[in-house]
């Protein structure tokens, strides 16, 4: 199979933040790795902008480094790298005041695409957003890439929509949420809408219910200060798992367009009941072996914040009234894996008497690592003994089966980075969309505050607390281990 890289149009990019964190282990390597594979046309510039006084040179440096550590051991042809370098440029550039603005002006070239990546804390979106357009360095078709956390909640997600509202359009606005740029993520897509086989059973009458786990094995050291003001509630559902249950759930658009898959994600969102105390499991992780707890790793030694979240959620409408959905993400969890698990009902009748067992099918997207689908299947268990049944897997890594395109598909802030370049919105969050997932995220947390919930503790490396299998084996079901 041959990979098909379309290049894009000679563009501008500016990077707030390009000094930071996020640009140095992500959006710079990543420009690298699209360079490196043909994407990114002579005659491109990438500016870096913040407010550390560097020139040209050492940020050039500063992205070598970058490369060389996080780049992912992508080797290229000789010189490639200079020639990338030859790109970058650096300005001096403070968000808050006027340094640097009229300098980086006379870098952006407005006949080309011009984007602006906000790699900066939200505080600044609205300040940067009005000086691009004071300094006069956008126009209609300038891009703005914004980060998340997008808000902690309705009422400030609403205030950073309104603040870039006042300079830019909807249409120009990408609120980044990089599980969408994932390749199987959007796979999820090509394989409800690409193949007739599952979507006439994609809906409550086949569907028993379906599973959502993003877990993780680390824990926050290191980021416990940022993280106890959010918690895996505002850090992880809000986004991530909203917009994986949004691709599982939606209706088909009528196509793959931005506005008519937002849509659709929309009203999932909308259709979204509360959901009641007893369907919600909160915990927090205890020592382990070589990390203390949660508590020990935050300023506050009483904090309510939860590291671990279980919930029960129903989708109000035709297709799925009756499917449960069943998300869990945390942290110091067993494994590292992000995976989804479509339960089919158990078939309505068997032929083959009790003996043979309860059967039924299970799809398993797996997010990461070694992303795949795993469909289970009944069959005869083979030899003599009469007819007993087994199920067993169909298991499909994308690594093997599309051989070493697959290892070289774009992560996803790649993928989402050219995405801004080429103007398609798909895959980044609307404002509306941000919005009403923060007012049915907002209804829980307020909940937890009126009653002060205090998260339940759970052993480091397990699969959460207890109590979250007790919600799920209520209803006569289980969790489906969390494993790599
Ligand atoms: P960071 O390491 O603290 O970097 C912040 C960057 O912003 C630096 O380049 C800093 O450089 C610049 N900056 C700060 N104040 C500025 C100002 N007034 N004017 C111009 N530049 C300014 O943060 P980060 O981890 O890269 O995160 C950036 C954003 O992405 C945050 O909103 C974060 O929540 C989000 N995010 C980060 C990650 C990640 O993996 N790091 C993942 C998802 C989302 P100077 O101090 O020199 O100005």
């Amino acid at each position: 199979m041959v990979s098909r890289v379309i290049p894009v149009e000679p563009f501008d990019l500016v990077i707030f933040g390009g000094t930071g964190d996020l640009a140095r282990r992500k959006i710079l390597p990543g420009l690298f790795r699209r360079y490196c594979a043909g994407q990114i046309p002579d005659g491109s510039m990438i500016i870096g902008a913040a407010r550390g006084d560097h020139d040209a040179g050492e940020f050039r440096t500063l992205v070598t480094e970058a490369v060389q550590e996080f780049g992912g051991g992508r080797t290229c042809e000789d010189g490639t790298l200079d020639a990338f370098l030859a790109m970058i440029d650096y300005v001096t550039v403070d968000a808050r005041g006027d340094t640097g603005w009229a300098e980086l002006a006379t870098k952006v070239r407005k006949e080309l695409v011009n984007a602006f990546y906000f790699s900066v804390g939200p505080g600044l979106f609205g300040d940067l957003a009005e000086r691009l357009q004071r300094f006069d360095m956008a126009d209609d078709d300038s891009r703005i890439v914004v980060e998340k956390p997008f808000g902690r909640d309705l009422e400030t997600a609403k205030a950073l929509n309104a603040s870039l509202a006042k300079h830019f359009d909807e249409t120009q606005i990408y609120r980044i949420d990089h599980y969408l740029g994932k390749e199987t993520v959007q796979n999820l897509m090509a394989v409800r809408f690409g193949n007739m086989l599952f979507e006439p059973l994609w809906n409550s009458q086949y569907v028993d219910h379906i599973q959502i786990t993003v877990a993780e094995t680390v824990g926050v050291s290191g980021r416990g200060g940022y993280y106890d003001k959010s918690g895996a509630m505002r850090d992880m559902v809000q986004n991530h798992l909203m917009q994986l249950l949004c691709l599982i759930a939606m209706e088909p658009p009528a196509k793959f367009d931005p506005d008519a898959v937002r849509d659709e994600k929309l009203k999932v969102i909308r259709a979204l009941e509360p959901v009641e105390p007893h369907h919600i499991v909160r915990g927090q992780y205890s020592a382990g072996d070589d990390e203390a707890d949660y508590r020990t790793h935050v300023e506050d030694p009483s904090s309510k914040t939860e590291s671990f979240i279980a919930m029960k959620m129903a989708i109000s409408n035709w297709r799925w009234a009756g499917t449960p959905f069943y998300l869990r993400t945390g942290k110091r969890l067993k494994a590292r894996t992000s995976d989804i698990t479509v339960v089919f009902k158990d078939a309505p009748h068997s032929i083959f008497g009790a003996k043979a067992g309860q059967h039924n099918n299970e799809l398993r997207i797996r997010l990461q690592p070694n992303e795949g689908m795993t469909l289970d299947v009944t069959i005869k268990e083979p030899g003599p003994g009469g007819m007993r049944l087994v199920d067993v897997p169909l298991d499909m890594s994308f690594a093997e089966a599309l051989g070493p395109d697959a290892a070289d598909v774009p992560d996803a802030y790649e993928r989402l980075i050219m995405d801004v370049i080429r103007g398609n919105q798909t895959l980044f969050m609307r404002g509306d969309e941000v919005e009403a997932a923060w007012a049915w995220t907002d209804l829980i947390i307020e909940g937890w505050q009126a009653r002060a919930d205090v998260p339940k503790p759970y052993d480091a490396l397990s699969e959460g607390p207890t109590d979250a299998m007790a919600m799920i084996a209520r209803d006569g079901r289980i969790w489906r281990p969390i494993k790599t």
